[in-house]
């Protein structure tokens, strides 16, 4: 029994070897811990034309060119394979090289190593990966942004009716990242730096790449009071209402137009009710030294505080203390009750008696926040109808912050929205098989 040959076809079998590709050579270097597997094809075989729609089967072989792959570790020591891969050719497209079936056209890896780079790279930041396959980061990055941009460019996107936007700091309180969701699907569709109305303009544009028609599509958008975002929505989902036109040879039908319905949501306008009961207290804290240190005590969710949080809380707010912050809290817990109302009628009606109360509360930043409300009044009842929310900021703003984490140590921001989509957009890339 020949061991050699025993060997070429086991490896052949694990690599799942397709007619006519077959393990020729197996060596193994033990000083330098590398596995080389040679594959290659009988005399004679034939080839499929490489060109895509080209239905012929049967080309001869041209020519050959040598290469190698890197492949899987085996064990701990790296595998590599190598061919020469056949030019063919096609009596109408002439002479190409042939697709090999465990590795995409013009990478240095086969598909199997890519697919494990993608998944491990949803899993850890990319430096210590590149590190643990001993490879130059920019080949990993290389790999990770050719699957995503294939997979995001085959999504279909005309189906989206809610979207949530919101923004997130690549670095902290700078260099802004604006992420558009898909509600229903919680899946990332589209992230672009920036935070203002263009940034809007250029999700209208990639939703019309996907089967999209941004100006009548999306029905309804989660996002924050930010006046750029607001204005965006208006200009690029948004179409105004047209008469029947006629001339030029166009008889443009009459439109009723459309306009996506605004809700705010929750989070974002209940931070902006502490904003203001921080303000009171900051200015409150010049005469009352009581209240330095005291911030996460009036801000956090009551069962979050810690114990100490919540002795300097019940210090705080005795009535003997008579604190203006303790006034301010107690306007921003009834503004919070407004979101627990049975219905959208009960909630309309209860915040229309909260801000007549705050309005007379003699605490500006309070008396500011009610002029907020008001001149955001359709966009903050709409919650009530649609009880929409950003999932930004539940599963995938976690989702976001290991994106950046991902991508910690490089400064473009090309990569950490490759990392978003990667781990926030469910894209269909390419699964393990068996090459
Ligand atoms: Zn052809």
């Amino acid at each position: 029994m020949d061991d050699g040959l025993d060997l070429n076809v086991m490896f052949g079998a694990a690599l799942g070897l397709a007619e006519p590709w077959q393990v020729v050579s197996v060596a193994f270097d033990q000083e330098i811990g590398r596995l080389d597997l040679g594959l290659d094809f009988p005399r004679g075989a034939r080839f499929n034309c490489p060109e895509s729609g080209c239905a012929e089967m049967g080309c001869a072989v041209h020519d050959t060119v040598d290469k190698t792959w890197r492949h899987l570790d085996f064990f701990e020591h790296q595998a590599y394979l190598s061919a020469r891969v056949p030019r063919v050719r096609c009596a109408e497209h002439g002479v190409h090289l042939v697709n090999v079936p465990w590795a995409r056209p013009g990478s240095g890896f086969t598909l199997l190593f890519e697919v494990a780079m993608l998944t491990y790279a949803k899993q850890m930041p990319i430096a210590p990966l590149a590190k643990m396959a001993r490879e130059h980061d920019t080949r990993i990055w290389r790999v990770i942004e050719h699957h995503v941009n294939t997979a995001r460019a085959g999504m279909d996107f005309s189906e989206v009716a809610d979207i949530g936007m919101d923004e997130t700091s690549a670095r902290r309180g700078q260099d802004y990242v604006s992420i558009f969701m898909d509600l229903a699907e919680r899946r990332v569709m589209f992230a672009t730096e920036g935070r203002d109305a263009a940034t809007v303009q250029a999700f209208a544009a990639d939703l019309s790449e996907h089967g999209g028609d941004p100006t009548t599509q999306i029905q309804r958008v989660c996002c924050d009071m930010s006046p750029a975002f607001i204005k965006g929505i208006k200009t690029h989902l948004g179409c105004e209402p047209h008469d029947a036109q006629e001339g030029e040879g166009i008889d443009a039908p009459a439109s009723p137009g459309h306009q996506p319905q605004i809700v705010f949501d929750r989070y974002h306008v209940v931070a902006k009710a502490n904003e203001a009961v921080d303000a009171v207290r900051r200015a409150e804290a010049k005469t009352r030294p009581e209240l330095k240190r005291s911030r996460y005590a009036w801000l956090k969710n009551d069962a979050n505080l810690t114990v100490k949080q919540r002795e300097q809380l019940t210090w705080l707010t005795r009535p003997s203390m008579h604190l203006k912050t303790t006034r301010a809290a107690r306007w921003r817990d009834d503004f919070n009750a407004f979101y627990d109302q049975p219905t959208p009628a009960d909630a309309e009606a209860y915040l229309h008696r909260w801000c007549y109360g705050a309005k007379r509360s003699r605490l500006e930043p309070i008396k500011e926040f009610v002029r907020t409300v008001e001149a955001h009044w359709d966009g903050i009842i709409a919650w009530q109808q649609s009880r929409l929310s950003n999932g930004l900021l539940e599963g995938t703003n976690s989702l976001i912050q290991a994106a950046k984490r991902r991508a910690r140590g490089y400064r473009s921001k090309t990569k950490m929205i490759t990392i978003i989509y990667l781990t926030a957009g469910k894209l269909p890339l390419p699964q393990i098989h068996t090459i």
